[in-house]
């Protein structure tokens, strides 16, 4: 079945379409300042076509869609003759809450219910939603897939994900963790698993999601018990440019000194932080790292400060999980960047684990297990592919609905 996958954000749409016989991408594209003046980029993967970004007028996410739906029906550059190729689509959406524990069929009900939710992603899913009746709107009688970043971490036991805060704020405004990187955590774990030739069910694995955004999950036996990122995505590791977990009373401190609101300085801690701050200035890691190899020590401390971090939230699942079996790099840093997992690596000795240098080294985008043999701990690299899990978990639902 070709699949639309769908990731809508305030501004932005990414798409792909993806064939789930095969797991291929047909096509893909971003759809940029979309309410600002506008882009579409285009790329037709299947025919090795190079990507085409085209400056148009997009007023608003339904004129993405269709931007969307024309381009890959274009009798020259698509990849399908008329939408009734087009199977379903999968909708990314941020925030499921406690509403939402697996991915689900939208219909009025589903719509209605990330409204509901809305409150603890306020960026986030009024664009998802706005992508979701855009499509409807467009393509009545495709059936459309909701897939939660959140929902693969709702089987965090409550001793993992309430906050130590007076009941009433969890009871009235469901004040929580939630997590984020769900799609990529579930999909990670599963398909190292697979590419170990184990089951899920029989592995305590420990994913790092390392990208711009970044956290860690604990996977025990297939479920998720565990994860570094909270209410909103702040939570848990230095990121690019979040600053992970903080003593909270430095929002009020900076509040008073600077005189500015709480959640002027949240914003800060979000887009002015992490190992960008630290650093003075570079986010990406291959500047970090050039910086590094110059001698910059700021550049040296935020690549540290970053490893050390994801080294205690590690060691912090081994025990919420008593042992670890696997421990899986993934996203664009976890992918690629064999420096960075190097320096992680260097504070788990303790676990028995011993890295083949001269793997890690080599690995970059593919998946490979660069620990030795003897090491007591597989460390697995593995690309996540989120559109990709997307496809399936909306290939499932919908056919599942087909039987029914
Ligand atoms: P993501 O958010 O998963 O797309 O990851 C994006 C980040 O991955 C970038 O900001 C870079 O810091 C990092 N990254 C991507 N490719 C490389 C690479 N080849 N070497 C080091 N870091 C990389």
């Amino acid at each position: 079945m070709n699949i639309l996958v769908i990731n809508c954000g305030s501004s932005s749409l990414k798409f792909q379409v993806i064939d789930t016989d095969n797991g291929s991408v047909l096509a893909k594209g971003l759809c940029e300042r979309i309410g600002i003046d506008g882009a579409i980029t285009y790329q037709n993967v299947r025919d090795h076509g190079g990507k085409i970004k085209t400056k148009t007028q997009i007023e608003d996410h339904k004129k993405a869609i269709s931007l969307v739906l024309d381009a890959i029906t274009d009798p020259q550059g698509g990849v399908v003759k008329t939408l009734a190729e087009i199977g379903a689509v999968g909708h990314r959406i941020v925030h499921g809450g406690e509403k939402f524990t697996e991915s689900t069929l939208i219909d009025d009900d589903v719509i209605q219910g990330i409204r509901e939710v809305s409150d603890l992603a306020p960026l986030h899913n009024p664009a998802n939603l706005t992508g979701i009746l855009a499509c409807r709107a467009l393509m009545p009688n495709t059936p459309m897939v909701a897939v939660f970043d959140t929902s693969f971490h709702q089987t965090m036991p409550p001793k993992a994900y309430l906050y130590a805060l007076p009941q009433k704020y969890y009871e009235k405004y469901r004040i929580r963790r939630y997590g984020f990187h769900g799609t990529s955590h579930k999909y990670v774990s599963r398909a190292v698993a697979s590419f170990l030739g184990k089951k899920p069910e029989d592995l305590k694995t420990i994913v790092c999601h390392l990208g711009n955004g970044a956290s860690v999950s604990a996977v025990e036996y297939g479920k998720c018990i565990d994860t570094s990122m909270g209410l909103t995505p702040l939570e848990g590791l230095i990121m690019g440019t979040r600053s992970g977990d903080v003593d909270p009373a430095v929002v009020s401190y900076i509040a008073d000194k600077e005189n500015i609101t709480a959640s002027e300085v949240i914003d800060i801690l979000n887009k002015e932080s992490g190992v960008e701050a630290l650093s003075g200035g570079l986010s990406d890691f291959r500047d970090l790292w050039d910086a590094r190899d110059r001698g910059d020590e700021k550049a040296t401390l935020a690549l540290d400060a970053w490893a050390y971090r994801v080294a205690k939230y590690i060691g912090a699942y081994v025990a919420a999980m008593n042992g670890v079996d696997v421990i899986a790099f993934t996203a664009g840093i976890g992918e690629n960047d064999d420096k960075s997992r190097a320096l992680i690596y260097q504070y788990l000795g303790y676990l028995g684990i011993t890295i083949d240098d001269a793997k890690n080294a080599a690995t970059h985008g593919d998946a490979a297990i660069i620990s030795t043999p003897e090491s007591k701990v597989t460390v697995v690299v593995y690309p996540t592919n989120e559109e990709l899990a997307i496809a399936q978990d909306t290939l499932a639902l919908v056919e599942g609905a087909r039987k029914n």
